[in-house]
């Protein structure tokens, strides 16, 4: 850390959602950049700090973006629309949200001379089957049909675009590929505080807290290795103190120990609430066909395991949160924020 370092700002556009509430919390215990806050709701962002603002508002909001690349020397962009029913349910605003409303940004950043530290997603690398590594692994997208992949086209188009500008346009840059980060207020409970199909960790949680079946797609085979948003906040803060060795560069951000069938998940999330809840009785499961569930347009990724040798080496970071040991805190938390709703009903 340095002395000029209180002088400068971080911006995190999307500050109030999932990821960046939890990444501003990290940025103002770890570092002493000022952080200005960009969203259109703060509920999740619960932390103060005298060195933390919001500003409530869109990043389509004209002047916005203009305003924040000129007041701030590192721009992390968290926007997106990211919950795969919405890939194949309301794919325009999909490829809207993840690619064109950031277009702007890109420019601004390099235009300005300031750091994009942008965060992907590790569904670029779609079926690619095997360990995913940033530098060398294909991404595997399925037809144009399948409109699951609207989400990890529009991400990799602006991977590329990113990847273009600091290549010839001279921008700074970091791509961040999280691989499904579990924590506390991930997401949102259907009917009480949000609507449609949110990810695999508040489709359980709702049916837990409804006594309800837990619906396994294609029978939960697929599989997910799950790092915990204490190990990914703790990864991206170590990125933006090392702004040297991590320009220009893609990194993966997961937990290669933590990979499980979403069967698996299922029932390691039952037995745990089970225990913490006393809740008698038994859950049952109800496998379900993707197109089912999703609706026409779903496709799946089988598996995703991150290499993150690349991390490892640059930040000197290890992720260590097991599943079972973060589950129990992240079920404690929806069941705290929610059970008097779910009880009312
Ligand atoms: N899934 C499931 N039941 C649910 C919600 C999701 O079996 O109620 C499956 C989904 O089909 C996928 C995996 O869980 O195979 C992870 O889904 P998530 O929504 O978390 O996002 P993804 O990892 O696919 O981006």
């Amino acid at each position: 850390m340095t002395d000029s370092d209180s002088t400068k700002s971080v911006c995190v556009l999307g500050g109030g959602g999932y990821l960046g509430s939890h990444l501003i919390r990290g940025l103002l215990e770890e570092t002493e950049y000022r952080v200005l806050a960009v969203d259109q709701t703060f509920e999740k962002l619960t932390v103060s700090s005298p060195r933390l603002k919001r500003v409530q508002t869109s990043i389509q909001e004209p002047g916005l973006l203009e305003t924040v690349t000129a007041d701030s020397e590192i721009l992390v962009s968290t926007t997106a629309l990211c919950t795969p029913a919405l890939y194949n349910q309301r794919p325009v605003e999909v490829i809207e949200a993840n690619f064109v409303d950031l277009l702007p940004l890109v420019s601004l950043c390099t235009e300005r001379g300031r750091w994009l530290v942008h965060f992907s997603t590790s569904e670029v690398y779609g079926t690619f089957p095997d360990e995913m590594k940033e530098d060398e692994s294909p991404l595997v997208l399925g037809p144009v049909h399948k409109e699951r992949w609207t989400y990890a086209c529009a991400k990799q188009l602006l991977e590329r675009l990113i990847w273009a500008h600091g290549q010839h346009r001279g921008l700074a840059f970091t791509i961040v590929r999280p691989f499904n980060v579990f924590g506390p207020r991930m997401d949102y409970i259907e009917g009480i505080d949000g609507a449609g199909i949110p990810r695999v960790l508040a489709c359980f949680m709702r049916s837990l807290l409804y006594r309800e079946p837990l619906q396994l797609v294609d029978g939960g085979r697929s599989r997910r290795s799950f790092v915990s948003v204490g190990d990914f906040t703790d990864a991206v803060v170590r990125i933006i103190k090392r702004p040297e060795r991590c320009r220009g560069e893609v990194i993966n951000i997961g937990n290669p120990q933590n990979d499980v069938s979403i069967r698996e998940l299922a029932e390691k999330m039952v037995a745990i609430y089970q225990s913490l809840c006393g809740s008698a009785g038994r859950f049952s499961f109800q496998n379900i066909s993707g197109e089912m569930f999703y609706g026409p347009g779903y496709d799946d990724s089988p598996r995703r395991i991150p290499d993150i040798s690349k991390a490892r080496r640059l930040l000197g970071w290890n992720p260590r949160v097991t599943l079972d040991e973060m589950l129990p805190d992240i079920i404690l938390d929806y069941v705290n924020r929610y059970s008097a709703a779910v009880g009312s009903r």
